[in-house]
């Protein structure tokens, strides 16, 4: 197979890292000096990864490795209520005790939701614990600036797949011109708070005062980004267009012109098929700036993940792993090259080749771990008959091994990817796994 040479790009937020190959599009990468790519993105609630607290993760090794470096989103809606929470002291990696090495994306909306409430040009309506709330440029950039997340993904009106086109082409304007709207705040803020340092500095000290954005002060975050004068929030604008694939270049070639830190494929999930998604993802990749990050919202299971992957995504936003706790499943699809302990093999499983239902009878006295050689916390320290006991008991903590296990899983299917693709031996790989679910 033939590989070019070693290829390293780009810019202070996004760094590719990786041979480039001749045959496939999947990228290995850095953002932020921190996160490795490709890679998932955790969906939270309330702030929070669910099932699993801080302390846990900090007081396992396995864990702190592993989940303890997975980007995290938390959607406006679970911000806007609290937002005189936060303050220079206590941005969202303090106020919910969100370590520094899980990178955390400010986001209009989660994978696997759908906003619910009317929007306009002006507003889009969130549902809230206390309501509806309209978030308008003004608040949404107001939250950036309140939370500093890490990343802040554009304000935009995702709509389902079969809207009608007029709605998508709505979506797709009203999307344009709040990021370019973010865009100018985004630059108006470092003018005025350059100016007013610039000032502040030669003035007597009495009149010194903080810069703020505002009423936002400076101080720095979780990822070291000094929030000083210069600061500015990474902000990553967002392609939508449903199933149109027209509407869909055209929205990818007005956010590629403008100055964006990277993108984010959003609209999926919503009703499209995967040949659609494929199309489309296809069709709009190469026209983004090939040096920043893209991120795709959403993908459904394991296999949406690589093949998302294949084509070039960066980061993807997938909230299997809690879909299938939640319905009592263990993950057991076979990761190529991995080896596992005691010589079994993970198809041996009862119930199926990708997951195993835990509440199932059989397993009452199963001492087998959920994964025979997985080497997760869950697996490692507990058996099949005690998570089927804890299910069949209400037990909060099968759901928080299950769900253990089940990200642990998948992260370690989407680590092994990358080696694959430094390798430049990632189709090989997507085509073992197919045919390890047969
Ligand atoms: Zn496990």
């Amino acid at each position: 197979m033939n590989t070019s040479t070693s290829t390293t790009a780009s810019n202070n937020i996004f760094k590719i890292v990786q041979k480039k190959s001749t045959t496939s599009k999947a990228r290995c990468g850095i953002l932020l000096n921190n996160t490795t790519t490709p890679n998932i993105i955790c969906n939270t609630c309330s702030c929070a990864l669910p099932l699993i607290t801080p302390d846990l993760i900090d007081s396992n090794k396995i864990l702190k490795d592993s989940i303890g470096k997975l980007p995290f989103a938390i959607p406006v809606e679970d911000v806007i209520l609290e937002k005189d929470a936060f303050n220079k002291t206590n941005n969202i990696h303090q106020h919910s005790n969100i370590s520094a090495s899980n990178l955390i994306f400010f986001a209009p909306r989660l994978c696997g939701t759908l906003l619910s409430g009317p929007s306009n040009d002006k507003q889009l309506t969130v549902e809230t614990v206390q309501g509806r709330r309209g978030i308008n440029v003004d608040t949404y950039f107001s939250l950036m600036n309140c939370i500093q997340a890490d990343i802040n993904i554009s304000l935009c009106d995702e709509v389902p797949n079969d809207a009608s086109k007029n709605r998508h082409d709505k979506s797709v304007r009203r999307t344009l011109n709040w990021l370019k709207d973010l865009l100018n705040k985004n630059d108006n803020a470092v003018t005025i708070n350059k100016m007013e340092s610039k000032s502040a500095q030669n003035e007597p000290v009495l009149k010194k005062q903080k810069v703020q954005f505002e009423g936002i002060s400076a101080s720095s975050n979780a990822t070291g980004h000094s929030n000083n004068e210069t600061h500015k929030p990474i902000l990553f604008g967002v392609v939508l267009g449903g199933t149109n694939v027209k509407l869909r270049k055209i929205s990818a070639e007005c956010t590629a012109e403008l100055p964006v830190d990277g993108y984010v494929l959003g609209g999926f999930n919503l009703g499209e098929t995967n040949a659609e998604r494929g199309e489309i993802l296809t069709s709009i990749i190469p026209m983004l700036n090939e040096n920043k990050c893209r991120v795709l919202k959403c993908a459904n299971n394991p296999i949406d993940v690589l093949e998302a992957i294949r084509l070039g995504i960066d980061l993807i936003e997938c909230n299997y792993p809690y879909e299938m706790t939640r319905m009592g499943y263990a993950s057991i699809y076979k990761i190529p090259s991995t080896s596992y302990d005691n010589n079994v093999n993970p198809t041996d499983c009862p119930g199926g080749n990708t997951k195993i239902s835990m509440r199932d009878k059989r397993f009452e006295t199963d001492v087998k771990p959920l994964l025979p050689g997985c080497q997760c916390f869950a697996c490692k320290s507990y058996t099949r008959a005690y998570v089927n006991h804890l299910l069949n008991a209400h037990e909060m903590l099968a759901e928080t091994l299950l769900y253990i296990h089940n990200l642990y899983h998948l992260q370690m299917l989407v680590s092994t990817a990358r080696k694959y693709i430094l390798d430049d031996k990632y189709d090989d790989f997507v085509e073992d796994f197919k045919l390890g679910l047969l």
